[in-house]
């Protein structure tokens, strides 16, 4: 008797985990220093977390070991609304409010509860790959709208209509943006969400880094341009609040609920199903979203992240044929290597080499559904000790790679 998985997972890759950080994890393990420049995850850089959210954990942690209310314990949603009430959302209630296991969790059932065989979801390439992974777990087809890193990475208004089809239900805006670090302005938001209401489909806001911006970039939450639009926004604590493993997240529905109301018994049948989130990361959701911010002193001139994203900005540009665009948010950089200079027929065989020869790891672009083998996602979490070694070690395998045509001119 043999279990096989179900067809669906034919068309499902996820290159976050995938065989090169496997290949990774042995080889640390056979002992060797491995440069981590692929994940999003700020504890393993050495990032603490707010003091407040762990206290206010323990405070209640010996209260926290039976099953909460299944869309999250009262104080926290309550939390949640006010944070959105001062973002500008209007007309919230607790109901409207899912906490969940982190958005990855929420992800799956927003789309679980949307989604016929068949379904069309519009999005972003590059995407964060979960979006995609999960529309096809669901049954429906991601179909990708372009951003365009001439334009910053701004996602590509006339593209994006063009993929709309009859059966397109959702769209799917990732602002800040993971992998490329772009912020959204105010007037491209509002004319996706105009988009979204010609065309009568639902927002997907992923907002997860909306605390992580540099250099004054706004964040403009999209739900409130277009309240007549039904939106959920996804947030949590995993990156500002630098506590992921805590398994905190949420997602709010916004706009024209009256027309939504099948929907809301899915997500609440959904939400019933799994029980409840897991309750100590509930408790830590008003410690966090009203304690200090201390995510602030990380993204302004002089702080750690602020840092290491300018150096790892420079470094990587100052590689001959290799161009960045300078990310304004989230954790990660999205460099471009220039086919005339680094012939790559495949990256995810330059992911293996990169790390087979010089010990980094990095994520290969193809793994957000990026459909040119010319780019790779860089995280900004490491410290500049092993940020620079690392980027140097990348400068050295592309140089080597184009027969030292290419050495660096590091600044
Ligand atoms: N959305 C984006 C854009 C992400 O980058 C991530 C994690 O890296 C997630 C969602 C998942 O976050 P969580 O830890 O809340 O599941």
């Amino acid at each position: 008797m043999t279990i096989t998985s179900c067809e669906r997972f034919t068309d499902i890759s996820y290159e976050l985990r995938g065989p090169v950080t496997e290949r990774a994890a042995r080889l640390k393990g056979e002992g060797h220093h491995i440069f981590h420049l692929h994940s999003g995850n700020p504890a393993a850089y050495g990032f603490e977390p707010p003091d407040e959210i762990v206290q206010e954990i323990a405070r209640n942690l010996s209260r926290s070991h039976g099953y909460s209310d299944a869309q999250g314990i009262l104080p926290a949603r309550q939390a949640v609304v006010r944070h959105y009430e001062r973002r500008g959302f209007g007309g919230l209630g607790v109901e409207d409010v899912y906490l969940g296991n982190g958005v990855s969790e929420l992800i799956m059932m927003a789309l679980q509860a949307m989604l016929n065989d068949g379904d069309e979801v519009l999005i972003p390439t590059p995407d964060y790959p979960l979006w995609s992974s999960a529309v096809a777990l669901c049954g429906g087809t991601p179909v990708h709208y372009l951003c365009d890193e001439n334009r910053g990475w701004c996602p590509d208004l006339p593209d994006m209509e063009s993929k709309i089809s009859p059966a397109t239900r959702a769209v799917v805006v990732i602002n800040p943006n993971n992998p490329t670090g772009a912020v959204y302005p105010r007037e491209l938001l509002a004319e996706m969400s105009d988009l979204a209401r010609r065309h009568r489909l639902v927002v997907l806001a992923d907002e997860i880094y909306e605390q992580i911006r540099f250099d004054g970039a706004e964040h403009v939450p999209i739900a409130p341009l277009a309240p007549d639009v039904p939106s959920l926004t996804f947030s949590g604590l995993s990156k500002a609040y630098r506590v992921c493993g805590y398994r905190s997240g949420w997602m709010v529905l916004h706009g024209a609920k009256h027309r939504a109301r099948s929907y809301i018994e899915a997500l609440g049948t959904l939400a019933d199903m799994r029980l409840c989130p897991n309750l100590p990361g509930q408790h830590a959701v008003p410690a966090a979203l009203e304690g200090p911010q201390s995510v602030r002193d990380l993204v302004l001139p002089g702080g750690r992240l602020h840092l290491q994203r300018d150096r790892a900005w420079e470094l990587l540009n100052a590689i001959p044929g290799v161009s960045c665009v300078k990310p304004k948010g989230a954790l990660y950089l999205f460099p471009r290597l220039d086919p005339h200079t680094h012939r790559i027929d495949d990256d995810q065989e330059l992911a293996f080499e990169l790390l087979e020869n010089q010990h980094v790891l990095v994520v290969p672009g193809s793994g957000f559904n990026w459909p040119a083998p010319d780019h790779l996602r860089i995280t900004a979490l490491p410290r500049l000790e092993e940020l620079e070694p690392a980027i140097g070690r990348l400068a050295d395998l592309l140089s080597d790679r184009a027969g030292g045509r290419c050495a660096p001119h590091l600044p």
